[in-house]
């Protein structure tokens, strides 16, 4: 893998780092302690990975694809580093992003863009693009990501590999940089859903460290994904979400949705009609939400505590540090979510345009559980479109903002989702994403769903 990398990567540009040293090293250890006799610590021991550098890593830089960290080391790893290192996984790198992983197209990144394996003028999808064009350009056979708004499941989609949004809570978000504390959830990318299956169950789990980890046994994927290799889906109901489907879809997703329907049809499922009618309200809420908590969050890049310092030359008082810092240190998608962010909460506002936005996230996680009492699962596409050429949508953010459509109500929710591949679009031949939602804590059924339709 450090070979393909070498062989690709000066094009696609999917890694910001790669740590070949520390990867052939943990390769070696693995090695040694089979070669002693001992077991393998996991079932992946010793099967690369390549890391989203938004997650904390003592051996390399986590810059979050902005100039603001650039450089900086972090004192300690991430949980979800601490696992994958627990589990004999060598980690072949830090994986390129959209700036503090907003954005749908890893345009946003200070380092430059990802570009899409399948075709090398377009967007890998975003903010996760770097991991999703390791896996589909075969630089790496596992990936891990992050899933705020659909930054796992949306490059997935475009790049035709396999992307989970766990249930919020199930993974670590000890050492993941926020961007939305109450919707990111790290999680697993593969390019089979049994591969993403077994690096999901190394990932997930209760940590102590994060305020909002779930104390509950991890549902059974890899048990579901073997069971969804026998492609027998009778007795499992499945809906097709109205709402998602329709105007401002391309002809050819919607014909291979329409196809993907059929085939869990096929493969034994009963399939309805289910409407979820406040998910059309999950955009503004989600860009009202996610611009509010990134407001806060990311007030700790102060030019004090990390990474960057400009205008420390004496000359200037803190306060200037601080401006001339961020002025510099930021790019400008995350200076506009911050200015959105800080009015939404300011004083007089806050109730017409915050609370407005929570109570429509409510709504939604109705939707959600009146739909789940009818069906096991909810499916649509995971994107209106295929992936657009670089440079389209780089000006206009609420076309950009519109890719999100179908992801976004899965983390208003706080549910679990997968995109899976679902064949090539006859628009433009390439890649199209099935999405499939499951309620919280049901993540086995997006994997026996998932598998039995792979
Ligand atoms: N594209 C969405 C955004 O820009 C989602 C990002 C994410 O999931 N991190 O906010």
């Amino acid at each position: 893998h450090l070979d393909r990398i070498a062989e690709v990567d000066d094009e696609l540009h999917a890694f910001l780092h790669v740590s070949s040293q520390e990867a052939l090293a943990a390769a070696a250890e693995v090695d040694r302690s089979l070669d002693q006799g001992q077991a393998p610590t996991s079932p992946l021991a010793g099967v690369p990975l390549a890391l989203k550098d938004v997650f904390a890593t003592t051996d390399a830089p986590t810059t979050c694809g902005s100039k603001i960290l650039e450089g900086w080391m972090s004192p300690y790893n991430a949980t979800v580093t601490e696992r994958l290192k627990a589990a004999g996984i060598p980690i072949l790198g830090k994986t390129n992003m959209d700036e503090f992983a907003m954005g749908s197209s890893t345009e946003n990144s200070a380092y430059g863009v990802t570009r899409n394996p399948w075709d090398t003028s377009r967007i890998p999808g975003g903010s996760g693009g770097g991991s999703a064009a390791a896996l589909a350009s075969y630089s790496a056979p596992l990936a891990i990501g992050t899933d705020t708004g659909g930054s796992i499941r949306q490059p997935a989609a475009v790049t035709a590999t396999v992307g989970v949004k766990p249930t919020y809570g199930t993974v670590s978000r000890y050492g993941l940089v926020a961007c939305a504390s109450s919707l990111d959830q790290g999680g697993p990318c593969g390019r089979t859903v049994l591969d993403t299956a077994l690096l999901h169950s190394v990932i997930a789990g209760y940590d102590p460290r994060d305020s909002t980890s779930l104390d509950l046994p991890v549902p059974d994927v890899v048990g579901a994904a073997r069971a969804g290799a026998a492609h027998d889906l009778s007795g499992v109901r499945v809906g097709v979400v109205t709402e998602l489907q329709g105007e401002g879809y391309q002809p050819g997703v919607l014909e291979s949705f329409t196809a993907a329907v059929q085939t869990l049809r096929d493969r034994g499922a009963e399939v309805v009609e289910v409407s979820c009618p406040s998910f059309t309200s999950a955009l503004s809420a989600y860009y009202l939400i996610l611009p509010s908590e990134v407001s806060s969050n990311l007030a700790r890049f102060d030019g004090m505590r990390y990474g960057l310092r400009v205008g420390d030359d004496g000359t200037h008082s803190a306060d200037e540090v601080m401006a001339l810092t961020r002025e510099a240190g930021f790019g400008p998608e995350v200076k506009r979510r911050i200015m959105i962010g800080t009015y939404a909460l300011s004083a007089g506002y806050y109730d017409a345009y915050y609370g407005q936005a929570q109570k429509v996230r409510t709504l939604i996680a109705r939707d959600f559980e009146a739909a789940f009492q009818n069906v096991d699962v909810l499916v649509s596409p995971t994107t209106p479109t295929t992936a657009f050429p670089i440079g389209e949508k780089v000006d206009d953010p609420l076309a950009m903002y519109l890719f999100d459509l179908c992801t976004l109500p899965v983390n208003l929710a706080g549910t679990c989702a997968m995109s899976v591949p679902s064949g090539l679009s006859s628009d433009d031949g390439l890649p199209v994403g099935l999405q499939i939602m499951a309620p919280a804590m049901a993540d086995e059924r997006l994997y026996r769903v998932g598998a039995s339709y792979e």
